[in-house]
């Protein structure tokens, strides 16, 4: 079997909510299948399910955080359940089906119950039943450590897919969602938001570490490294979607190719800080000991030998966060801690700004232009991040989809589409 001649897909929780969209599913594998494709894919639990079995777990545990094993061991079954259900509906359509398990399809992650890695994947019965003419259902979102079922972290079903099709030696991976494709900003936010035909791996991790919900970060990763291509496309409509690859024409594109909006952040001050050596150590050591991410650490110039310290966390950590600040605020005597939980991260993301002069100055006079107060600037080579006041995001993305000319369709892609029609 050739390459082209596997899919392997993915549908997420919203493609297999209900019966009918499960039908929906079975009815365009069977499509493929016609079409004389070898189909593997990859399901997400219905709609909700994770959620609502976490909520599950909560009331029968009455609050007290249920053990991490068998949190696992209840989460795994709702992947389990849609799987089952899929190749139910593709049965009934009169096609050959089977669903597996992580564990069935030799998915081995390692020990860290809710936050598994793929270890290794080892899928002879996925090829055997696949020789055999089956269309095989992977339940994602989970592997095997040992005996012991092992979660992926939430929408860990895109890295099951991901890491099937590396190990299948597929070349492509294509990721059914509720959207149809990568946009140049949120849609919702921006209304002249493009989709986007093409974006390379590095900037589609930028994107999605900055906010943008397309995917699980972990999947890109994977798709980098093993150069597999990854379409985000939808399966409520049949369209091209947005394909997730080495992109070789970087140099012919917009520079900017998209903006990211994270509205779920929150920024720390320590105030007056003493100003010497450990004092870094001692405020993000515990930090990282309480397991709380930081992102945009910033350290002032020192006045007066004290210096303010800022970075952001995730508003969900703020809980967790919030003693161990206290306590570190006491211990080293900051003068006092500020948290703001009413600011949004603005990134403008593309591969082509590592070159270019320029971009930084057009984004500060953008927001400047637009009334927006930037309170923190962090840039990565191919990103520039603001944080702003919540209530100025939206009116910040538009202005940096204008300035950037996004809604414009990109050079590249209007060149491929003019030989198309052309053709
Ligand atoms: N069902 C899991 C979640 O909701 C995994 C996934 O959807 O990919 O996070
Ligand atoms: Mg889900």
């Amino acid at each position: 079997m050739s390459a082209s001649d596997l899919l392997v897909q993915k549908y997420g929780g919203s493609s297999v909510a209900n019966v009918e969209r499960i039908g929906a599913v079975a009815t365009r594998i069977a499509a493929d299948r016609a079409a004389g494709k070898s189909v593997v894919a990859v399901v997400s639990a219905m709609g909700d399910t994770t959620d609502d079995l976490l909520a599950l777990a909560s009331q029968v545990t009455g609050g007290v955080l249920p053990s991490a094993r068998e949190q696992d061991a209840l989460l795994a079954t709702g992947e389990i359940q849609s799987a089952a259900l899929l190749a139910m509906a593709l049965q009934a359509r009169g096609v050959e089906a089977v669903s597996l398990s992580g564990a069935q399809a030799g998915i081995s992650a390692d020990g860290t119950f809710g936050k598994g890695r793929i270890a290794a994947i080892e899928p002879k019965r996925v090829r055997e039943e696949v020789a055999a003419g089956r269309v095989v259902i992977v339940a994602g979102f989970q592997g095997v450590s040992g005996t012991e079922t092992t979660t992926l972290g939430r929408g860990g079903s895109d890295t099951s897919a991901v890491a099937l099709a590396a190990a299948l030696g597929a070349d492509r991976c294509q990721i059914f969602t509720d959207v149809t494709g990568v946009y140049t900003a949120d849609p919702r936010v921006v209304t002249d938001a493009r989709q986007l035909q093409v974006i390379g791996y590095e900037e589609m991790l930028e994107l999605a570490n900055q906010g943008a919900q397309v995917m699980q970060t972990r999947a890109v990763e994977l798709g980098w490294v093993n150069g597999v291509t990854i379409e985000v496309l939808s399966s409520f409509v049949d369209q091209p979607g947005t394909q997730i690859k080495e992109d070789r024409q970087v140099e012919q594109r917009n520079k900017v190719r998209g903006l990211a909006a994270d509205t779920k952040v929150a920024k720390v001050t320590m105030v007056a800080v003493p100003d010497r050596p450990g004092i870094a150590k001692s405020v993000f050591d515990p930090l990282a000991t309480a397991n709380i991410n930081v992102d945009m650490i910033v350290q002032n110039v020192s006045h007066d030998g004290t210096t303010d310290l800022s970075f952001t966390c995730g508003r969900s950590d703020l809980a967790a966060a919030r003693p161990v600040l206290e306590k570190i605020q006491n211990e080293i005597g900051a003068r006092a801690l500020e948290i703001d939980e009413s600011v949004a991260k603005i990134s403008i993301v593309g591969a082509g700004i590592q070159n270019a002069p320029g971009y930084a100055a057009r984004m500060f006079g953008t927001l400047a232009d637009a009334k927006v107060n930037i309170q923190m600037i962090s840039t990565s080579e191919i990103r520039i991040t603001c944080i702003v006041a919540q209530a100025d995001a939206d009116r910040a993305l538009k202005a940096l989809h204008d300035t950037f000319d996004l809604a414009t369709p990109d050079p590249v892609d209007a060149a491929a589409r003019d030989a198309e029609s052309r053709a």
